[in-house]
């Protein structure tokens, strides 16, 4: 049946689902409801708190909820974060992969029941894609096993919100830096539900590259509290998996960690030394499994915190000094195949087998047949683009976009009070391509190649100083470098640099080009070398012309010229 009449059913179906909610839906959450259940919290509970934040894209304020050992006075998140432990988690950024939104639930309302670590506090986002959720419907997870009704990945405006964290197109990234930025995490938990292989693992987690972390951080991850977390969930019959990182594929050859540039959640957190994890519940298994060991997972991650509370603040300090103090950051990686870990994996076995459909294989599991192998496992990305810290970045007032969101992150930038001559260094963009296709909202600029020259340039009245060595060192460097996998000339803030605004008409310049010629030996040369070179194009007036017009004064400089300067 087609048409008004299944629709019809649709909205009785969800309708239906929603008169049976009481508390946790097992049917999956629904927004409404959720924040219902988190303010029968915050009444019940004084040293609780339920903020609003926002709006976000879908004109819905953004959640917040809080829990400490004593009473939350103020609303100042600062204030409150100051000198204690924060562990901030992060729940529907893809509001089909639900578990999240329902363990956080479930394990604060055990949680609540005995007295919290005085030195901890706990903030949730409760929902983050809100305008997804409220979509929730069935079918939007293909491959998923369950809920009956799940929300949708795109935003209010149809953005993955989890690449979303330097562009911020979202006002619910907007948002999110606000919160961030003012609670400075230590641990930062974004809950997910996996795609991908077939394996026997419910619960498998993404922790940051320890790469990207100052290293008192990164020890502290690598060495204690990744062996812990991972012993700790094999002790509640959770037995974890690093994140298996392929598609298409099955990970019998083996896989490697997840790259998670500063555009996802735990990518833009580990910029600022926030130890992230990606909890990603495995789409096969039932329901009720993937709620309860995502919810093991924030208990484990509770219990290490509060037993190395004191290590890890101390950590953080020193990763926060260490960055201020840093000569340079990766700001781009790519995978060194030569650090392989050797991992235990409980798979299953599989088969290409015909498919019924059409004259191709398709990739069976055998749930029922145990594979387990030992495998290769690549945890290490190596440095491909490291950025030298600048003493300063100076950015023209012009550059809006860039300059609202370093305001977002509380920036120290100096306004120059007078129009003034600098020396610095720029980069000459040399090669760029465009991505064939719109990527969440924009034609990235890819295979950037650029030069670094010294030029003395003026600058403006009112145009900004910032300095490079700052707590927020890394974020700078990662959207200020245009080498950066993430830089805001890469998400196409500054398209408007590749394209020339002045030409020149041949019969005119023919002229000025004989007198630049007859002027410089030199180039005259070069020109002779290239029209030999070059002999079908030497025949066209504006080629010829073209070519000694780009190497002459009149050439506009600011073509390709990255609009940031660099003062070391
Ligand atoms: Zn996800």
């Amino acid at each position: 049946m087609k048409g008004p009449s299944s629709l019809f059913l649709i909205f009785l179906l969800a309708f239906a689902v929603q008169a049976q909610n009481t508390k946790n839906d097992p049917e999956g959450p629904e927004y409404y409801q959720v924040i219902k259940n988190y303010k029968a919290l915050a009444a019940q509970y004084d040293n609780t708190k339920l903020l609003e934040f926002g709006p976000t894209d879908s004109g819905k304020p953004l959640s917040l909820f809080l829990v400490q050992n004593e009473k939350i006075e103020g609303e100042d998140l600062a204030t409150l974060s100051k000198d204690k432990l924060v562990i901030f988690i992060n729940n529907g950024i893809h509001p089909g992969e639900s578990c999240g939104i329902e363990a956080s639930l479930k394990w604060l309302e055990r949680l609540l029941q005995a007295p919290i670590d005085q030195e901890i506090v706990i903030a949730v986002i409760p929902v983050y894609n809100i305008g997804g959720l409220l979509q929730r419907r069935p079918h939007t997870r293909a491959n998923q096993n369950g809920p009956a009704l799940q929300g949708f990945r795109g935003n209010a405006r149809n953005l993955d919100l989890n690449r979303d964290f330097i562009k911020a197109d979202a006002r619910n990234t907007l948002e999110f830096y606000r919160i961030f930025q003012s609670l400075q995490p230590h641990i930062f938990i974004d809950t997910h539900t996996s795609n991908g292989a077939d394996y026997a693992y419910t619960m498998t987690l993404i922790s940051t590259l320890a790469d990207k972390l100052a290293p008192p951080m990164a020890n502290l991850l690598k060495e204690k509290m990744e062996p812990a977390l991972y012993a700790s969930m094999k002790m509640k019959n959770w037995e974890m998996t690093p994140y298996v990182n392929v598609f298409g594929r099955t990970p019998d050859n083996g896989f490697s960690a997840f790259l998670e540039s500063p555009r996802y959640a735990s990518g833009y957190t580990a910029l600022f030394n926030t130890i992230g994890f990606i909890s990603e519940a495995h789409m096969f298994k039932p329901y009720a499994d993937r709620v309860a060991a995502t919810e093991a997972f924030l208990e484990s991650v509770y219990e290490f915190s509060s037993a190395e509370s004191a290590e890890i603040r101390k950590a953080k300090k020193a990763a926060d000094q260490w960055q201020v103090e840093a000569e340079s950051f990766p700001i781009d990686w790519e995978l060194d195949s030569t650090v392989i870990e050797k991992l235990n994996f409980q798979g299953f076995k599989s088969a290409q087998l015909n498919s019924h459909l059409g004259p191709y294989k398709r990739l069976k599991y055998f749930r029922d047949s145990a594979k387990n192998t030992v495998l290769n496992y690549y945890p290490h990305y190596a440095t491909a683009v490291d950025a030298q810290v600048p003493r300063f970045y100076v950015i023209p007032y012009a550059q809006r976009e860039v300059i609202e969101r370093l305001q977002a992150h509380s920036i120290k930038m100096i306004p120059l009070k007078k129009d003034t001559l600098m020396e610095c260094d720029f980069w000459e963009i040399q090669e760029y391509e465009f991505g064939s296709q719109p990527y969440e909202g924009h034609f990235r600029v890819e295979n950037i190649k650029a030069k670094r020259e010294k030029a003395i340039r003026k600058f403006y009245q009112g145009d900004l100083l910032v300095p490079g060595q700052q707590v927020q060192a890394y974020f700078l460097a990662s959207v200020l470098h245009p080498l950066g996998r993430d830089s805001y000339l890469s998400w196409g803030f500054m398209h408007s640099i590749l394209g020339r605004k002045e030409y020149f008409s041949p019969y005119v310049f023919e002229e000025t080009a004989e007198q630049l010629l007859a002027n410089d030996g030199e180039l005259k040369a070069e020109f002779e070398a290239w029209q030999k070179a070059n002999p079908a194009q030497a025949k066209s007036d504006y080629a010829s012309l073209n070519w000694i017009y780009q190497r002459s004064d009149y050439f506009e400089e600011e073509y390709l010229r990255y609009p940031i300067g660099f003062i070391n």
